[in-house]
């Protein structure tokens, strides 16, 4: 199998979360969320997640120097020889450039570029309605998934809560940031070749039939 250097794009809410766990357990490939990974830290009280903290609570992207160090560190480990599945990096043009540098290093580039895409007022509708489970991060939708007992995650039993990332404002916040920082990334990766996109306003199992419809004529 030739090795595959993934990335997920798209915004805030389209769904990467869900469709890298998806293609991680199909593809067993390691899956990095820089979200998942800030907030872990965040939650750990590490020196990274004091510094963090701030800018994610405001909508704002971490600097680049931040982040780009914990990637470069993963893609370079043992077990991310055959490929690696990323979301929610890169998310600036430095760090694209960033990460075509460690690659390059490395003999290495990236494979594929998918881009979920999703409109503003949808990304509304599904994150205001996103519910976190408070101890291990599992998330529910008010809507399209609510837990068993209103507030209480099935899986843990602690309380539902509304990310500080999820409040409306701060969702308004993080999709113009999206505009500004993240969407110059369509270009810079179609300029390459490697981007496709993709339609993330559909059921989850019909992005996902896609998504692995796409990969398998990459990978052969
Ligand atoms: P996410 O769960 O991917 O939406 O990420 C949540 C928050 O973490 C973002 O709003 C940013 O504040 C921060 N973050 C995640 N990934 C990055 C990145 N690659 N660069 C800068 N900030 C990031």
């Amino acid at each position: 199998m030739p090795e595959l250097n993934l990335v997920l794009l798209g915004p805030p809410g389209s769904g990467k979360g869900t469709q890298g766990e998806r293609l991680n357990a199909d593809l067993h490939l390691p899956y990095y969320a820089t979200g998942d990974i800030l907030r872990g830290a965040v939650r750990d009280q590490t020196a990274l997640g004091k510094s963090a903290k701030e800018y994610m609570d405001r909508g704002d992207l971490v600097p680049d120097e931040l982040i780009v160090g914990i990637i470069a560190e993963r893609i370079d480990s043992e077990e991310a020889r055959q490929g690696f599945i990323l979301d929610g990096f890169p998310r600036t043009t430095p760090q694209a450039e960033a990460l075509d540098a460690k690659l390059g290093e490395l003999g290495r580039e990236v494979s594929s570029v998918l881009l979920i895409d999703v409109s503003d007022d949808e990304v509304v509708r599904r994150l205001g309605g996103r519910r976190t489970c408070e101890a291990e991060g599992h998330v529910y939708h008010v809507e399209f998934n609510p837990p068993k007992v209103e507030g209480v995650c099935d899986i843990d039993g602690s309380p539902l809560i509304v990310r500080d990332d999820d409040k409306p404002d701060v969702i308004r916040k993080r999709l113009a940031t999206y505009h500004e920082k993240t969407e110059p990334l369509v270009a810079y990766y179609d300029a390459k070749g490697v981007l496709e996109r993709v339609d993330g306003a559909r059921e989850p199992s019909e992005v996902t039939d896609e998504l692995r419809g796409i990969l398998a004529a990459v990978g052969s």
